[in-house]
């Protein structure tokens, strides 16, 4: 009895599926539910396309993505700590970092800042000397920049191909004069996360933690496209001492990089990641 309803059941099953082998466009039912495009459009996440969104990137600015993670680390003045202590800690980390020359009118004592003999060991270290300009100028022309690449230059260090804007004020009108002098990078201030598809180039926004409880917080802004990019001065600093950072304080800073897997580098090797002439399009920082 049980085995007849289920022959009689398979053969009116069999009977349906002809019927519906035989008149093709009877399956009208959407079997692709809620996705499918209404009215033909292609409905994508946000910033998909690359265009729009958190993760655009119109104008094609990135080499390859933003891992989260990314922090650069650059050194303002000049100081002689840089060479004794800071250079050296961050070379037994695996870390690198830039370091950004300049003359201030003020110099009181030669031995509180870094001799071309230092910056020449430490270029052989992977380090990169950047520019920051003859006399600490704030919001400089070109030619700041060009007086102290020559005395880098006449010293026997590397053309510089990177720059911090001296006091973090940025001049708009000098960045086509540093792009055909062959600089891709500079850095400011704004402290806040650096977003290589929105910021300039030429002006990338750095944070300046004094403490632990702000630097976490900062560099915890590494992620989503955004590089956070630190900006110290001397470790300590012994002609303004009010810029500096303490030793131990910067120790463990750094110690918390290396235990949290962040990646470490100096400002001009952003350009494995962010294409310099693409990014150079972009409107001034806000
Ligand atoms: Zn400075």
């Amino acid at each position: 009895m049980k085995r007849n309803m289920i022959l009689t059941l398979a053969a009116l099953l069999l009977a349906a599926l002809n019927v519906a082998a035989s008149t093709t466009p009877v399956l009208e039912v959407d079997l692709r539910g809620p996705t499918r495009p209404v009215h033909g459009s292609v409905v994508k996440a946000p910033g998909a396309d690359g265009k729009t969104g958190p993760l655009a990137d119109p104008l094609g600015v990135l080499r390859k993505p933003i891992p989260d993670k990314l922090v650069v680390l650059t050194f303002d003045d000049g100081c002689s700590t840089h060479a004794t202590y800071v250079a050296p800690l961050l070379k037994s980390l695996g870390f690198n970092g830039s370091f950004y020359l300049c003359t201030f009118n003020s110099f009181t004592n030669k031995n509180w800042y870094m001799s071309w003999k230092q910056m020449k060991e430490m270029v052989k270290d992977g380090f990169e000397i950047g520019n920051h300009t003859r006399h600490h100028t704030a919001g400089a022309g070109i030619g700041p920049f060009l007086d102290m690449e020559n005395e880098m230059i006449r010293n026997g260090l590397p053309k510089p191909t990177t720059q911090v804007w001296p006091s973090y004020v940025p001049n708009t009108k000098t960045f086509a004069d540093l792009a055909s002098n062959q600089y891709i990078f500079a850095r400011g201030g704004h402290f806040r996360a650096y977003r290589p598809t929105v910021d300039n180039p030429f002006d990338i926004p750095s944070v300046n933690p004094k403490d632990m409880k702000t630097f976490i917080r900062d560099v915890k802004q590494a992620a989503n496209g955004s590089v956070v990019v630190i900006t110290y001065h001397g470790v300590p600093d012994y002609e303004h001492g009010f810029a500096g950072c303490d030793p131990k304080i910067f120790k463990e800073m750094m110690q918390y990089l290396k235990d949290n897997n962040y990646k470490v580098i100096g400002l001009r090797d952003l350009a494995e990641y962010i294409d310099p002439a693409k990014a150079a399009k972009l409107p001034p920082t806000r």
